[in-house]
């Protein structure tokens, strides 16, 4: 006689390994026969066994029956029961979602918390090499010579003489931070404890160069121990006391000279200037205490491609010159001690960012269409005109700003009307007829020119910058119009005018124009006498002139980084204010429709230069805008174009519609989410196979095959899909016996339902208590919204599959991909 219960499946999501894992453990405990029918199918599971129940393929509502038998039949139902009473409805929750934006190391990735710290990314990219830390090597000019200690204890005083009274010259007509640190600056030179420490190594023979680093060290290393962060902030006024003090004595180092090798480049903070001065064929990475993702150095990392992170606390005084580190920027760390598995999974990450790149290159030279034929150009942003040729080889179909004031501050000097000349004129060659557009000078803000001689200002964000300056300096501005009108004889050269705010500006700039070109005309110099003139739109007061400026430019360029710090009131520089001038605010998504309508209204061109035009997941909402061009930085060009080939603009045009009505930027961002585009991707694919895997252990190998889908483009963010294969393995082990393993998540970052198959050339130990060690892996991720029940479909199907000797001998012996693909197929009924 055996007892049954008939109950109707309560779980959502059907009986799946861990609702079947649960009953597994609770059935396990008697030596009755436990069995489950599926009313549905009639197929009956052995509850002792989780293979077995998900290959009954139980769904929600499913008519089952329990029917237990064997000597503990009365004890074993009524526990069994009162689980599926009490209990088993609940098994089905869902797991806490992985949140995007916390850091997370990768289970692949095995590292200890001492020997890594962590950052905000700003530039993605990973890069291994030594660390420079940028305010010791300024000291590198010392000499090893030590010519007596009354000579060098006199060098000393007299450093701290002269330092002293340089500080206190400097110290008039500086604002009140700038003041406050210059004094603190002053008590340092003048501090008892470093005269003494200082004088202490030069009675030890040390000359005063090194006695002065000696004694910012022992200082650094003494402070760093505080618990004060206020007290450690004190190390870095330390070290540029001391960096001075050296300078007095031997001289500054030449700044180009700085880097001799390439180096990841470690700071407490970079101005642009101090950037461009830098040797940039060395610069591998930056990593920086202060920054923010629009702030100028952090543009012109992102421009060169140089990973970068910032935030990274003390990062001076936690790394060494010359100690070898890795910087991910993709997850936001630095590694400070590497083991050999460390090593192992930067190999793998190499690996997997050289497959991710050959996905796109694809993409390369086509031009940036959306799926319904609508045409939007992908322009690169430079700030050299040697990076012309790289930007077109990748996919640049023109240039669409060329940030000028860099060529003036990387020398801090004026560069001669017939220097620019070349330079424009080399950039519109490059181009081949593509259009250059060449912002005219933009200097303030954070972007500092010594030789101006430009008064220091409280607020350099709304001070005298830019357009604002020409009339002041009309010499120099009139040099470089001059220049630009004549690079347009030799290609397809706009005129771009930075942080106009008034339409008496733009009239005055182009009665500078016409009067260059007749003063040309009279020399005989040629030019194209139609070059486009622009404005940029980044100051609000513009938005309600539009008509106006319309009858003056022939073309806008949206300057987002600007436009947004004066629309929200939030300065770009300052990240703890950062998120409030969040790009994707309905506030703002309404500023930008309705610029981009006027102008239309109008029939002239407007395009977006600002950092929001390379932002991927606004890709959507910048072709719902409609705009002409998007102008970014190299590196994301392929991947862009990609995105804008799967867009359809007509279903853009109604998300925007649907974001601007939105409440907060969270809610756009979910929207984006939830109209995230399918690309049209079978499950499974012949680049999700792997036969010849070389994975050591479980979080490699699933690892290995996350990254598969991302160098397929099934998703953007794998490190997220790796956690969520983790969240589920941690409640259950996936490893079904027979050398199988099926690691499976649902997941919102996954873009596509996805199989992948990899075989192992040594066998894998899944759970250490387990004797059979896994040969192939068949991972599984579906996509949140699994209205159509995929993930239990297939999932089940694998399961039953997996118990048939056919099915895995077939995969255990055939190491062709095409075969194989064609044999799943088969198998799970994929078409
Ligand atoms: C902008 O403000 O968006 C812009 C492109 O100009 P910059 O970042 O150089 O100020
Ligand atoms: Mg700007």
């Amino acid at each position: 006689m055996s007892l049954e219960y008939s109950f109707i499946c309560p779980l959502k999501n059907g009986i799946h390994a861990r609702p079947a894992n649960a009953l597994e453990l609770i059935a396990a405990k008697y030596s009755s026969n436990v069995s489950l029918r599926n009313e549905r199918n009639a197929r009956i599971a052995n509850v002792k066994s989780v293979l077995s129940m998900i290959s009954a393929d139980f769904k929600l509502n499913d008519s089952c029956k329990l029917i237990v038998n064997g000597d503990d039949e009365n004890a074993a139902y009524d526990t069994v029961v009162a689980y599926l009473k009490n209990g088993f409805a609940e098994s089905d929750e869902q797991l806490p979602p992985v949140c995007a934006e916390e850091i997370s190391i990768p289970p692949s990735l095995k590292i200890e918390k001492q020997d890594y710290c962590t950052g905000t990314v700003v530039v993605k990219g990973l890069s291994i090499a030594k660390a420079a830390i940028l305010n010791n090597l300024f000291t590198a000019n010392i000499p090893s010579v030590f010519i007596g200690k009354d000579e060098e204890l006199a060098k000393f005083k007299k450093a701290v003489d002269s330092l002293k009274s340089k500080i206190a010259d400097s110290l008039t007509n500086k604002a009140k931070t700038e003041r406050k640190i210059l004094e603190a600056h002053l008590s340092i030179v003048s501090d008892p404890e470093l005269a003494e420490k200082v004088t202490e190594s030069i009675r030890a023979s040390m000359n005063a160069g090194n006695a002065i680093l000696n004694a910012s060290s022992y200082f650094a290393d003494t402070l760093k121990n505080t618990q004060s962060e206020l007290i450690q902030q004190r190390i870095f006024d330390i070290q540029d006391v001391c960096t001075g003090l050296i300078e007095q004595i031997y001289g500054a180092v030449q700044k180009k000279d700085i880097l001799v090798e390439p180096c990841i480049c470690v700071a407490q903070n970079l101005t642009p200037n101090q950037f461009l001065n830098l040797d940039r064929r060395f610069i591998k990475g930056l990593v920086l205490s202060h920054g923010s993702s629009t702030s100028h150095t952090i543009i012109l990392a992102r421009s060169f491609g140089i990973p970068t992170i910032v935030g990274v606390e003390h990062a001076q005084t936690i790394i060494r010159t010359g100690q070898e580190i890795i910087l991910d920027s993709n997850i936001g760390i630095v590694i400070l001690r590497q083991s050999e598995s460390v090593k192992r999974y930067y190999l793998l990450e190499q690996r997997k960012l050289n497959n991710r790149k050959k996905q796109y290159a694809k993409f390369v030279q086509t031009p940036a269409l959306t799926s319904d034929g609508r045409q939007i150009e992908v322009a690169a942003n430079i700030v050299s005109s040697q990076e012309a040729d790289l930007v077109f080889n990748n996919g640049a179909q023109a240039i669409g700003l060329f940030r000028t004031e860099m060529l003036y501050m990387s020398n801090d000097a004026i560069p001669s009307e017939d220097q620019q000349f070349e330079i424009y004129k080399k950039a519109a060659i490059a181009a081949a007829q593509k259009s250059v557009i060449i912002r005219t000078l933009d200097i303030g803000g954070d972007k500092e020119l010594q030789c101006l001689n430009l008064e220091p200002e409280a607020n350099p964000f709304l001070g005298y910058r830019a357009v604002r300056i020409y009339p002041e300096f009309e010499k120099i501005i009139t040099a470089q119009l001059t220049a630009i009108i004549r690079a347009s004889a030799f290609g397809a050269v706009k005129m771009l005018i930075p942080m106009v705010s008034s339409l008496d500006e733009i009239v005055w700039v182009k009665r500078k124009i016409i009067e260059i070109q007749n003063h040309l005309l009279e020399q005989n110099i040629n030019f194209n006498n139609n070059m486009p003139i622009g404005i940029m739109i980044e100051v609000p007061s513009t938005i309600f002139i539009l008509d106006q400026l319309c009858n003056e430019a022939d073309f806008f360029s949206i300057g987002t980084n600007d436009l947004a710090q004066y629309v929200f009131a939030v300065d770009r520089e300052n990240k703890k204010i950062a998120k409030l001038a969040d790009n994707l605010q309905p506030a703002f998504l309404r500023v930008l429709k309705t610029i981009v309508q006027q102008i239309h209204a109008r029939g002239k061109w407007v395009g977006m230069c600002g950092e929001m035009a390379g932002q991927i997941e606004a890709m959507p909402l910048l072709v719902g805008l409609g705009l002409d061009e998007i102008s970014l930085g190299c590196d994301n060009i392929p991947l862009v174009k990609a995105a804008i080939h799967s867009l359809s603009f007509e279903k853009c045009s109604r998300i925007l519609d649907s974001a601007i009505n939105c409440t907060s930027s969270q809610e756009v961002r979910s929207l984006l989410a939830a109209n995230q585009n399918t690309p049209d991707f079978a499950i499974i694919d012949t680049d999700l196979i792997v036969t010849d895997s070389d994975s050591l252990n479980k979080e490699e190998a699933v690892k290995q095959a996350v990254d598969l889908l991302f160098a397929a483009a099934r998703t953007d963010k794998p490190q997220l899909i790796e956690r969520e294969v983790w969240n589920r393995e941690a409640v259950y082990s996936t490893s079904l016996g027979y050398g199988f393993a099926i690691p499976h998540c649902k997941s919102a970052y996954a873009k596509a339902n996805s199989i992948c198959l990899i075989k192992f050339k040594n066998p894998i130990r899944w759970n250490p208590q387990e004797e059979d060690a896994v040969k192939i892996l068949i991972m599984l991720v579906v996509k949140q919204d699994d209205s159509a029940g995929t993930h239990m479909q297939v999932f089940s199907k694998l399961a039953r599959k997996i118990m048939h000797s056919d099915f895995r001998n077939f995969l255990l012996s055939n190491d062709d991909a095409g075969v194989i693909l064609k044999f799943l197929k088969e198998s799970l009924e994929i078409k």
